[in-house]
């Protein structure tokens, strides 16, 4: 079956002609929402053990990837890797510690991109002018994680940065032509009018790619607590196959999908217990495309 969106392997596969793999990793950052600069309770879904294989374990960097590679290579038989610098905030730092762990990559031939994930309120053009200087040998990605556009949700989930630090943060990026990734959550509250607007506002955005979210719970949240006594629904899996249906239908086609469906480690999730049935609504988001005979950018490309 065509793949109705355009996936990141597609994208990679058009980049590189081959398979590539992205190794997440946890470079030994903080974040201001945890250590207390801006609070010490971190966004209330946030658990970054919970989120990726290394995160908050204290392994050292190189051990990290060399581990991955290692391991991906005999598995899948895969030569060429993404270092991706996905746990916490991975632009929190002095320029002089961001470059020392940045230039880690160049200690492994077979990494051909670096990805960095980050709060759109922990940039600056110097921390932009530097990740820039990897262009010339590196796939390079700036990640933002805006989860929505709505002010008032971002304070219900502390995120504690606003919608137009994020504006700010596009800005100074797409400047350095660095290219973009949007986080975004669905299934807040909001419902579907917010997540309309949401997709209005990102459809607009000179951004080259989107990750999805689904609001899950883990066991040391504040979201835990906020699902335990009732306060918050979450989403069937059914209702998220038609959600992101019928966001990417609304963004142009050529935003690359990042990331369709999030999981999380069975030993910290409390709910949803479907996010881990990865391949299933992959196929479900396939079929619910095929069914309307529609696919990403549809109603863009008709606006
Ligand atoms: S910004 Fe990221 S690392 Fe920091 S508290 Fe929020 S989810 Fe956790």
């Amino acid at each position: 079956m065509e793949e109705p969106y355009y996936s990141f392997n597609r994208y990679l596969r058009e980049k590189f002609g081959e398979k590539v793999h992205r190794i997440s990793i946890d470079a030994g950052f903080s974040c201001p929402n945890l250590d207390g600069t801006l609070s010490k309770k971190g966004c209330i879904y946030c658990d970054n053990k919970a989120f990726s294989n290394f995160a908050g374990r204290n392994v050292e960097i190189s051990k990290q990837i060399e581990t991955s590679i290692s391991y991906l290579a005999k598995k899948s038989n895969v030569k060429k890797f993404i270092l991706y610098f996905q746990s916490f905030t991975n632009t929190y730092a002095d320029i002089e510690t961001l470059k020392e762990r940045y230039d880690i990559a160049k200690r492994f031939p077979e990494i051909v991109g670096i990805f960095i994930s980050t709060r759109p309120d922990c940039i600056d053009e110097e921390k932009i002018k530097l990740i820039s200087s990897y262009k010339e040998k590196y796939l390079v990605w700036l990640e933002y994680g805006l989860q929505t556009t709505n002010d008032d949700m971002l304070a219900m989930l502390n995120r504690r940065h606003t919608y137009e630090d994020f504006l700010s943060a596009i800005k100074i990026t797409r400047k350095y032509d660095i290219n973009t990734g949007v986080h975004v959550i669905l299934g807040l509250a909001q419902a579907f009018s917010a997540a309309i607007d949401d997709v209005q506002k990102i459809a607009a955005f000179d951004i080259h790619g989107i990750k999805f979210h689904v609001l899950h719970v883990l066991k040391d949240t504040v979201l835990n607590k906020l699902y335990g006594s009732g306060k918050v629904k979450l989403l069937e899996e059914d209702q998220y196959v038609r959600m992101v249906c019928d966001f990417l239908e609304k963004i142009p086609k050529n935003i690359v999908v990042l990331r369709l469906v999030s999981s999380a480690n069975p030993a910290h999730l409390i709910a949803p217990p479907w996010i881990n049935k990865k391949n299933e609504i992959i196929l479900k988001i396939k079929k619910e495309f095929e069914k309307r005979g529609t696919c990403q950018g549809y109603f863009f490309a008709k606006r």
